[in-house]
């Protein structure tokens, strides 16, 4: 096992070993490869560097205490890219070959998998892009797949805790009708403006508002976003927001806790009558949410400083499951052999 100081490793890029590649060249995905290059060569004119033909996804393997590695739901991270590869019209690569790619990224590099008492797990980050050269706008005809891998520390060294977001009703993150539902880079590079100014200004992230009459919540930059009141999990429908996976079993885990569940237009001013709100997704399962500024009219909603009842036993439903000390009753986590 490597020796790294796990729990101060933060969220941020680190060389591993290995990571795997697999080419799609004369219409067919090839076999997949084991590279130890961190480097790869494309042509310069590459529809993924000047038109963004580009979609990405993250996930994460735990080391559970009985000493086994665990990827949580991978099958849907690998759908997801198949569908955002529909979206912006790229090969689309086979569930299956995703899924093998990744299990061979993780036990390539099984020693930067992080013990299980630091709280780190094994980020994932495959990614598609178009390689194949194009002036005009067309897609690609040859695509790159790749997925490597780094540890990364706790999200909550210091322990789980609420942070703020901000309201900015003059950016969009994705249009009403636009790619917003696609993990794709086009929809960070278009946010990355406006989530630098909330990082100055002491906000987590943004929360966007629908794009289209700003009247509704959508979510926020890098996280999906829900809201806890009356015994009722709630959290935004829109066709501008990108399907957290971390939501999905959130939903589930919280119908199973006995909470309601609805996913449906969130109008903004529901957010007075929040008695909890959280961002969800991979990098924090749920980051508590003890405040949301609407920076146009001077205005804060308030959630305490402190997380709330059922964000807490969410979030430890939730990572109990991916480390294996609950028993994955809905067969979520695939153990790595
Ligand atoms: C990846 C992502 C999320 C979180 O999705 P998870 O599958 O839960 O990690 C939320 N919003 C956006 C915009 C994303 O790109």
């Amino acid at each position: 096992m490597e020796n790294l100081d796990w729990k101060n490793l933060g969220f941020g890029y680190r060389d591993t070993d290995y990571n795997v590649r697999c080419y799609f060249k004369n219409g067919a995905w090839g076999e997949l490869e084991v590279s130890t290059s961190n480097r790869i060569d494309i042509h310069m004119s590459a529809t993924a560097l000047h038109y963004g033909q580009e979609a990405f996804e993250g996930l994460k393997a735990f080391k559970g205490r009985d000493g086994k590695i665990r990827i949580f739901r991978m099958d849907e991270n690998a759908k997801r890219m198949q569908n955002s590869s529909d979206g912006i019209l790229m090969a689309k690569l086979p569930v299956e070959k995703f899924m093998e790619a990744v299990r061979i990224a993780v036990k390539k590099n099984e020693r930067f998998v992080p013990p299980c008492e630091s709280g780190a797990a094994l980020y994932i980050r495959p990614l598609l892009i178009g390689t194949s050269p194009q002036i005009g706008v067309k897609p690609a005809e040859e695509y790159l797949f790749m997925v490597f891998v780094m540890p990364v520390g706790p999200y909550f060294p210091e322990g789980f805790k609420p942070t703020d977001l901000v309201i900015y009703r003059e950016y969009d993150r994705a249009a009403p009708q636009g790619t917003g539902k696609y993990k794709v880079g086009g929809n960070y590079a278009a946010s990355m403006y406006e989530g630098k100014k909330a990082k100055e200004n002491g906000f987590s992230a943004v929360l966007y508002l629908d794009s289209r009459e700003k009247k509704y919540l959508d979510e926020c930059g890098p996280a999906n976003f829900f809201g806890i009141k009356n015994n009722t999990y709630i959290t935004p429908l829109s066709d501008s927001i990108l399907p957290s996976i971390t939501n999905k079993s959130l939903m589930v885990l919280a119908d199973e806790m006995g909470l309601n569940v609805e996913r449906r237009k969130v109008p903004y001013d529901e957010l007075a009558e929040f008695e909890e709100v959280g961002a969800c997704g991979t990098a924090a399962v749920i980051s508590p949410i003890k405040g949301v500024y609407d920076s146009d009219k001077d205005k804060w909603f308030k959630y305490g400083e402190e997380p709330g009842e059922w964000s807490t036993k969410l979030y430890n439903k939730l990572r109990a499951i991916q480390y294996g000390d609950e028993p994955d009753t809905h067969g979520w986590v695939e153990i790595v052999e």
